[in-house]
């Protein structure tokens, strides 16, 4: 049920939490992009001056003491000219940044200059994550991207030279027309610029963007065969996958994303930004900002519009079961009892019982994890776990 947010307020369980920026502005629209983002940027400043206000503003009223990482996201940050991107990099450096925290941005190769990666390089941020999807201009052509694989390549290569922070770069596989040959070629030509982390993306048909016009989800036009060769390819080459999408060369996980998978607290603020909060009551509580610009600009509550929703109970347990398993380390047990006070053990012992008896998952006596099988079928076991919850 929703409620407002005035229910929740600064509370030690949320003194430490991140940070995510939605900056929904990009140079063109992907055919199978359904982010919120929009290619009209004339109201850019002023979205980007309520973001910054908005983000001062949550910080102070919810208790936030030490932000231990940040993530700018989009759509595409970096769509933004040089002195906007500029002002909310300097913004973000004013804020109570955890020692060695983590600070993402996140980039297309065709937005990549010397001058971004220098302004990058003289502020806080220390992760850059490109959004590459693919080296083919067959396959850019299919997911409607700008640039081509010439671009691509080009900007990793500056990247590069110029950039002394970690680097992580998106694939997309799984699309329609791509053999298994043609990915491993793009995670082939990924890894030899040896990045730090590869997330690979199996193409997901979200329901009104103008790929799934044109490809049946239900038919033969999506392999996921191809992901899970082009996976397998990528473990062999050393990059061992943490997270059901996520690969990563020894240490270099994304922390930001491994607090989203822990349910750990964060504030997400921009239009379309979604922050999760601990309500000090044994719950979550989200709020949801508004996927409109200009309603975001005309509101005038703290939390710009959004919607918010508490998240307690058993919707809780089962987010936290949908979240944790994704990770290939799984939940441990002795966060579970202490966020919920029972075991995972009592809590889902036939789901557990039955998946560990076929092989699927495994029980390490300080967690539960799915193996690589059970990865697969995660889908069928959070269902599994939904019945014995209800
Ligand atoms: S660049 Fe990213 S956010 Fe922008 S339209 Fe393409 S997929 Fe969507």
């Amino acid at each position: 049920m929703p409620k407002s947010y005035t229910a929740l307020k600064a509370s030690e369980n949320n003194a430490e939490a991140s940070l995510y920026i939605h900056i929904p502005f990009c140079n063109s629209k992907c055919s199978y992009c359904d982010f919120f983002s929009v290619t009209d940027h004339s109201l850019m400043a002023k979205v980007l001056d309520r973001t910054v206000e908005q983000t001062a503003r949550f910080i102070d009223y919810f208790g936030i003491k030490s932000i231990p990482t940040v993530y700018i996201g989009g759509g595409t940050p970096t769509s933004l000219p040089l002195p906007l991107l500029d002002k909310l990099l300097s913004f973000i450096g004013t804020l109570p940044l955890g020692e060695g925290s983590e600070c993402t941005i996140e980039a297309n190769p065709e937005t990549i200059t010397i001058d971004l990666i220098r302004l990058l390089s003289d502020s806080c941020m220390n992760r850059l994550s490109l959004g590459i999807q693919s080296f083919s201009d067959t396959t850019l052509g299919t997911l409607g991207r700008h640039c081509n694989s010439a671009t691509a390549l080009k900007a990793i290569g500056l990247v590069k030279e110029h950039w002394q922070g970690q680097l992580s770069l998106d694939l997309i596989s799984s699309i329609p027309g791509q053999e298994v040959s043609d990915s491993i070629a793009d995670i082939d030509t990924a890894i030899s610029f040896r990045p730090d982390h590869i997330s690979l993306y199996s193409l997901t048909l979200e329901e009104g963007t103008p790929l799934a016009q044109h490809y049946d989800p239900d038919s033969q036009s999506i392999d996921d065969n191809v992901w899970i060769l082009a996976a397998d390819h990528l473990e062999i080459s050393g990059y061992r996958r943490y997270e059901v999408s996520n690969f990563a060369l020894p240490g270099c996980q994304s922390r930001h994303n491994t607090r989203y998978w822990k349910l750990l607290p964060y504030i997400g603020t921009g239009a379309g930004g979604v922050s999760t909060l601990h309500d000090g009551k044994g719950g979550l509580f989200r709020i949801s900002n508004v996927p409109d610009l200009e309603k975001y600009l005309e509101s005038t509550d703290l939390i710009c519009g959004a919607e918010t929703e508490e998240i307690i109970g058993k919707s809780y347990i089962f987010e936290y079961l949908m979240m944790g398993f994704r990770m290939t380390a799984g939940i441990a047990k002795s966060d579970f009892a202490k966020t919920f006070g029972r075991e995972i053990t009592e809590v889902i012992p036939e789901t557990i019982a039955d998946w560990k008896n076929r092989g699927l998952a495994v029980d390490t006596g300080d967690s539960i994890a799915l193996n690589k099988g059970g990865l697969l079928l995660l889908n069928q076991f959070l269902l599994d776990a939904l019945s014995e919850l209800e």
